[in-house]
């Protein structure tokens, strides 16, 4: 190919990878829905959450995931390492969390 064609640079080998898109596969878990993880295919995984972190896919600001959840009464747990979403907790109003 002789068109003068700029491709987008890329840390990793995503290129020929089918499973992901830049490095994300799209998955969906009970409680997300479709959400995002970290190709496990073509990515290392989190050696923190084991790759087990997910990112939802109706917003990539996990500030207002958090908020939104918490507006529930809901407390995200996130990997501290990846920031994905790992589990959730309920809020407790009079928190006495010792996590
Ligand atoms: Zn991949
Ligand atoms: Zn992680």
């Amino acid at each position: 190919m002789s068109d003068h064609t700029i491709q987008p640079e890329s840390d990793a080998d995503t290129a020929g990878c089918l499973d992901c898109i830049d490095g994300m596969s799209v998955t969906t878990t009970q409680f997300l829905g479709a959400c995002f993880r970290v190709c496990t295919t073509c990515q290392p995984q989190c050696t923190c959450c084991d790759g087990h972190g997910r990112f939802p896919a109706w917003t990539n600001d996990m500030l207002e995931f958090i908020a939104s959840l918490n507006n529930n009464g809901l407390q995200p747990m996130l990997c501290h390492t990846c920031g994905g979403f790992l589990a959730v907790v309920l809020l407790d109003e009079d928190s006495t969390s010792d996590t």
